[in-house]
């Protein structure tokens, strides 16, 4: 299934429904947004629906406001973007069953669940496919089109600075760059703006952080994002830091919702495999990257997970892949 496929499909739609998964990041935002300002210009009606709230970095960005909880019909089309399962579309999935559902991914764990499935893990980010479908469809870039799918591109490279970033990624920040769009406001908006809470959160779970077997790991307990003030935990991008620890291979962090579900963020030196270990437990991501979310509680969610992530850290795949 291909790009061609999702090209077509597009152009016949009317009225589309363009959904993005649960606990969103910036290339989730990025790439529905982007598509519905694609489609408008196309002069389609279409509609952006998250089944959660935006972090504050991320409401900023341009049209991010119009984005709804809940769809209201009726659409000829949902287009399903950053989601590597059905779940992860959380009620937008339930309430548009019986249309067709274009998948667009670029998650290796995909399950393949549209009608139609466009999944690519070469690409860096969602967005970068949206990218290319404002080519395929003839949609000149502007500098509100080009911040919003640069947002994507930025979030997911970390600031372009993942093992997937390539010439061909640079010139197409180049291109994005031309049309008007600052990377280094994207760069401040997505990484260096926090507040103090999280940081003060931050410091607490590194400080209680743990290292076995070259896996890295830490948790935050209800109590201490209660005492924080914080809400939004998953936000810290407390893995992604982690890692970066010498010693380590894989990185964990293990957060406990409102609700008691552990949600697991983990991340894995180049040559290491912590997608797999998500797929395993009913999540999904990238190699580098990935995240579950278990039934809790804390102390029943963590021994199964460190026992795969500890055999992932032992189990080396050679340098050569690099999807973040
Ligand atoms: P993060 O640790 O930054 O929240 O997520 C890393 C990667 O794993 C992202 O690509 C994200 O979409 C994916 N991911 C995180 N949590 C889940 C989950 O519960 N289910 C699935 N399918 N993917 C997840
Ligand atoms: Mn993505």
């Amino acid at each position: 299934m291909s790009r061609e496929q999702a090209r077509q499909v597009l152009k016949e739609a009317q009225r589309i429904a363009v959904a993005t998964h649960v606990s969103p990041d910036a290339d989730a935002i990025s790439s529905a947004i982007g598509l519905v300002q694609i489609l408008r210009r196309l002069g389609k009606t279409a509609e952006a629906f998250c089944d959660d709230d935006l972090p504050a970095r991320l409401k900023a960005l341009p049209h991010a406001g119009e984005i709804a909880r809940i769809a209201r019909g009726p659409f000829d089309l949902l287009v399903s973007l950053d989601a590597s399962d059905p779940g992860r579309l959380g009620k937008a999935f339930a309430e548009l069953q019986g249309i067709p559902l274009l998948n667009i991914d670029h998650h290796i764990t995909n399950t393949h669940f549209g009608t139609i499935n466009w999944i690519d893990p070469s690409a860096v980010a969602t967005s970068e496919m949206v990218l290319w479908l404002a080519e395929d469809l003839g949609v000149t870039l502007d500098a509100e089109l080009a911040s919003i799918l640069l947002a994507g591109i930025v979030g997911d490279t970390m600031g372009l600075r993942t093992a997937n970033v390539s010439p061909r990624v640079m010139h197409e920040v180049t291109r994005l760059m031309e049309a008007g769009a600052s990377l280094p406001a994207l760069v401040d908006a997505l990484f260096n703006r926090r507040p103090l809470a999280a940081i003060r959160l931050f410091g607490q779970a590194l400080a209680e952080a743990r290292m076995e077997d070259g896996v890295i790991w830490t948790v935050i307990t209800r109590e201490m994002r209660a005492a924080s003030g914080l809400t939004h935990a998953n936000d810290l991008s407390l893995s992604s830091f982690l890692i970066g620890a010498e010693e380590a291979r894989i990185a964990a962090v293990f957060t406990e919702r409102d609700d008691g579900k552990v949600e697991v963020s983990m991340r894995a030196r180049p040559g290491y495999d912590v997608a797999r270990v998500a797929l395993a437990f009913g999540g999904g991501g990238h190699p580098p990257a990935a995240g579950c979310l278990l039934p809790g509680p804390l102390e029943e969610a963590i021994p199964p997970i460190l026992r795969a992530l500890k055999a992932a850290a032992r189990n080396s795949q050679g340098e050569t892949q690099g999807e973040h």
